[in-house]
Order: C-alpha cells, then sequence, then structure tokens
C-alpha cells in the first residue's frame, strides 16, 4: 500500500476464468470495453468509438471488484484500486489534492485499470456541508476522467457501486461511466460453478455441490466462499489433530451451511 494507504496497488493474476458465470456479462464487457483496446481500428472503422469507462452495479459481494481486478489480468494491466470512501472522509482539499495523487499513481503504472468502489460516496443528497464536499470531488473526478480520455492514456477506469441511481448524473456522461453493466446474484448453475472454483484442489472426497448450490438460493459469490472457507477450517483443524489430510465432506459443507443466511436478499 501507498503512503496514505488509499492506493493499493497489484498486478493481477486472475482473468475471466476464475469469475464463476457471469457469461453474457463477460461477453458484453468483451466487446464494449476490451476487444476496443485490444483491436481499436476495427470500432472505428465501424464508427464505434473506443474508450469511455465501464460502471458495475448490483448487490455486495457479487463478483464486481473480482471482475475488474480478472479485466486487468485478461489485459495484463496492473490494477489499482481506490475506496472513494476513504478519501472523502478527508479535509476538503486534501480530498482532491488525494484523488488526483491517486490518478497520477495509476498513470505511472500504465496499461492499468482503475477500480473505483463505493461511486455512490458522491451522491449528494445529505447535509450541506457534505453535499459541498461531495460537489468538490465529483468536479475533480471529472476533470481526472475527461483528461484520462483526451490523453489517451492507456488508464482504463472501471467504477463500482451498489446504488447506481444515487449517481451523481454528470459522472454518466458520454466518455465517463457510460457503459453500465449489472452484477446480479448467481443463478444456481452458477452458485455450482463458483463452488466448485472454490473447493478446487483442495482434499475432497466427490461433492454433490449441486445439492449445495439448490440450498444457498440468494447467497453471493462471496456467501459461497465463506461456505466453503468455514467447512476448510474445520477439516483442516480436524487433520491437524490425526495428523492426515482429510478430505471435504458433503456433511462439512452442509454443516458450515447451517445458520448461515444469504446476503443479497437486503439489496
Ligand atoms: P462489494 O459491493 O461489497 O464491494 P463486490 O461485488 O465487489 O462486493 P467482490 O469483492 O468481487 O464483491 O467479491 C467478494 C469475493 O467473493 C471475491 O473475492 C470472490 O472470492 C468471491 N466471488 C464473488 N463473486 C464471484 C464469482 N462470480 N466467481 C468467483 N468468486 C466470486
Amino acid at each position: 500500500k501507498d503512503k496514505n494507504t488509499l492506493i493499493e496497488s497489484s498486478q493481477p493474476k486472475e482473468t475471466f476464468e476464475d469469475v464463476g458465470g457471469l457469461d453474457e456479462v463477460k461477453k458484453k464487457i468483451k466487446m464494449s470495453f476490451i476487444l476496443p483496446l485490444q483491436q481499436p481500428e476495427f470500432f472505428q472503422a465501424y464508427g464505434k468509438e473506443a474508450g469511455g469507462s465501464l460502471l458495475l452495479y448490483g448487490p455486495p459481494g457479487c463478483g464486481k471488484t473480482y471482475l475488474a481486478k480478472a479485466i486487468a489480468g485478461e489485459i495484463d494491466a496492473n490494477f489499482v484500486h481506490l475506496e472513494l470512501q476513504a478519501i472523502l472522509s478527508m479535509y476538503v482539499g486534501q480530498s482532491e489534492h488525494n484523488l488526483h495523487d491517486v490518478f497520477e499513481k495509476a498513470r505511472e503504472q500504465k496499461p492499468c485499470v482503475l477500480f473505483i468502489d463505493e461511486l455512490d460516496a458522491l451522491g449528494g443528497n445529505r447535509h450541506n456541508m457534505r453535499q459541498h464536499h461531495e460537489r468538490m470531488l465529483v468536479n475533480q473526478l471529472l476533470i481526472e476522467l475527461d483528461g484520462l480520455h483526451s490523453f489517451n492514456e492507456q488508464v482504463y477506469v472501471i467504477g463500482a457501486t451498489n446504488t447506481p441511481w444515487y449517481l451523481d448524473p454528470a459522472l454518466r456522461r458520454p466518455g465517463r461511466f457510460n457503459h453500465l453493466v449489472f452484477i446480479p446474484p448467481p443463478t444456481l448453475e452458477e452458485r455450482e460453478t463458483i463452488l466448485s472454483l472454490k473447493a478446487q484442489g483442495k482434499p475432497q472426497e466427490s461433492l454433490n455441490l449441486n445439492k449445495l448450490a439448490k440450498k444457498t438460493n440468494h447467497f453471493s459469490g462471496a456467501d459461497l466462499g465463506q461456505v466453503i472457507q468455514d467447512a476448510i477450517d474445520v477439516v483442516l483443524q480436524k487433520s491437524l489433530e490425526v495428523g492426515e489430510l482429510l478430505p471435504l465432506t458433503n456433511d462439512s459443507l452442509l454443516k458450515a451451511l447451517k445458520g448461515r443466511k444469504p446476503t443479497t436478499l437486503e439489496w
């Protein structure tokens, strides 16, 4: 992490294969975001403008951050993660300054995916001081976004929010966050895929993940990962006790599921 711990930077190894399900979303992102970067001449020939930024929205824990990392992995870019809430909690002036630093940092590391989380923090619609602060930060963000666009920098901005309806409309204009993509909770089939991705490579006996998927309606990818992790923790501890590697079992997974509630319903 950077000096002020706001800027986390990495070189993600994840690709689309690590993200379970979301096939339509991946296709759309390839067409609207990745291919225009890789083969701009095709898009220009048909009058399609390359560039602009992606805005991912949907309930928490369903893969927005994970997908953004995988996009960086797909195009071999660095990944800079900015949590807007942290910037917003600073003093007026300092916030704008830091936002600028983050964009600078992303430019230094190009090609780079700059992931801006919690965009809804800039929603407005709260008490006055706060609104003023937010507006200042929105303005700074617009300056930075437009700057990237006009200099054709290899910094690709992906925003995320749980509540797109709170977003400042200025952020949605062409060239800014103009591609809006919904990241929904996983379907039954997708839950099975995510569960198997999370259990992959761990000691296991033949698992009936379809059954577990059926019992986890409305669970997010993060919820599912947590169930597997909880089961692993129990099996690992037992393994250490007996001194041999015990497998994950259906029973251990069902026990881990007990008492867990899906988190996407509150959205
Ligand atoms: P928030 O809105 O709370 O920031 P998010 O949508 O950004 O949530 P992520 O941080 O991407 O959620 O997901 C949390 C974790 O859940 C990921 O690190 C990943 O392990 C797991 N996960 C979520 N969705 C998927 C998926 N489709 N495939 C595989 N893993 C997933």
